[in-house]
């Protein structure tokens, strides 16, 4: 196939990124945050897991957890899948970070015995060279009546809770429905269209396609027959509670999930809407665009910055040019030695010139 989306856009943001955080700049590149939601037991944490490809968010089977990951953007390595590798491999996570530290801290909150809205975020941060940091919420599950010691105005709280995140114009969301549910009572696609309405930054997921009625399949929900979306609907078979059970890797079940649809006469004519693969894949490319629409913004704010501060500073000193290069990128680094007694001292001002 094509090269891989973003292979262009990712590195150079990577270095603006890297730049910024060497200046304390005020400029930074907002990344779009992807966020999860459905109702509970729809499969969201499922369908986090399989695009992260490990299983390290806290799972429980109470409404109990929000997990906050701040997680890889990876650029495309050569490792992963055929013939999708490189759009799974964005979604991969570093090794190092510790997933049983995080089931712990899920399970102990879950052995707490509270059933009510935990609003203790589990971040993870995950520095590495060459990623992005992306945010992937996992939202609460939408859920109708209260159990144990939950508000009665559970609903309401959580879904409060997920506007405030899904309103912002910067999240992607991705709303979730089983698919032996009814999608035109889908309380993902209803919030989801609360806060994008036009559906510019909602992807429709349809889970558990595997476990539909026989003799019904999801083609039309696919093509968005039943409720049209924007940005389409992509299918997913994610593990069962049995494949939880037995310890099945998500690697193992990204194979099967590829071996379903291709051995399905439905799905296997519908490829680019099936799978996780395919659903990292799209992420991917709104990802990318959103990136690139920034970027031109974010040139003309750094230009017109660097003007201002360019005149300020004419006044103060004379203005010595290095050879010197910024580590790994190809910007002209420019000092400027400061003359006036308070900034001597070795104080520098550095200024990037991207060439
Ligand atoms: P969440 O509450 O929305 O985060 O849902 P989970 O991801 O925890 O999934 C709820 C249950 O459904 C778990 O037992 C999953 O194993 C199961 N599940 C999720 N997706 C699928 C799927 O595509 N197929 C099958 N058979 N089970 C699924």
């Amino acid at each position: 196939s094509a090269a891989p989306l973003g292979s262009s856009v990712i590195p150079i943001v990577n270095k603006l990124q890297d730049i910024f955080a060497k200046l304390g700049s005020q400029s930074t590149i907002e990344l779009p945050q992807v966020a999860v939601v459905g109702s509970q037991s729809s499969g969201k944490s499922s369908v986090l897991e399989a695009l992260v490809g490990r299983d390290f968010l806290p799972r429980g089977s109470d409404i109990a957890h929000v997990a906050l990951l701040s997680s890889s953007f990876f650029r495309p390595s050569a490792n992963l899948m055929v013939p999708m590798k490189n759009m799974a491999s964005f979604f991969t996570c570093p090794a190092s970070v510790s997933m049983t530290s995080l089931r712990f801290a899920g399970r102990s909150r879950e052995a707490g015995g509270n059933k009510g809205l935990s609003d203790k975020q589990i971040r993870l941060k995950i520095f590495s060279p060459n990623v992005l940091d992306i945010t992937l919420v996992d939202l609460p599950g939408i859920t109708k009546v209260p159990v144990g010691d939950q508000p009665s105005d559970i609903e309401a709280r959580i879904r409060t809770m997920i506007m405030s995140y899904i309103k912002q114009p910067s999240c992607l969301i991705i709303a979730v429905t089983p698919a032996n549910s009814d999608l035109a009572n889908s309380d993902a696609l209803q919030i989801a269209g609360n806060a994008d309405p036009d559906g510019y930054r909602t992807i429709g997921v349809i889970t558990k396609l595997d476990i539909m009625d026989r003799g019904t399949d999801a083609r039309n929900l696919l093509l968005g027959k039943v409720i049209p979306l924007r940005l389409g609907y992509i299918g997913v078979v994610n593990r069962s509670q049995e494949d939880i059970l037995l310890n099945r890797s998500i690697k193992d079940a990204l194979m099967a999930e590829e071996k379903f649809f291709r051995s399905h006469p439905v799905y296997n004519g519908l490829t680019d809407r099936c799978g996780v693969p395919q659903l990292a894949k799209k992420l991917n490319q709104i990802l990318v665009q959103h990136i690139k629409a920034i970027l031109p913004g974010l040139k003309s704010r750094i230009s017109s910055a660097l003007v201002s501060v360019a005149k300020e500073h004419a006044s103060y000193g004379e203005i010595t040019e290095s050879k010197a290069r910024w580590p790994g990128s190809s910007s002209a680094e420019y000092s400027v030695k400061m003359s006036t007694s308070e900034l001597s001292g070795g104080a520098r001002i550095h200024y990037i010139f991207q060439s």
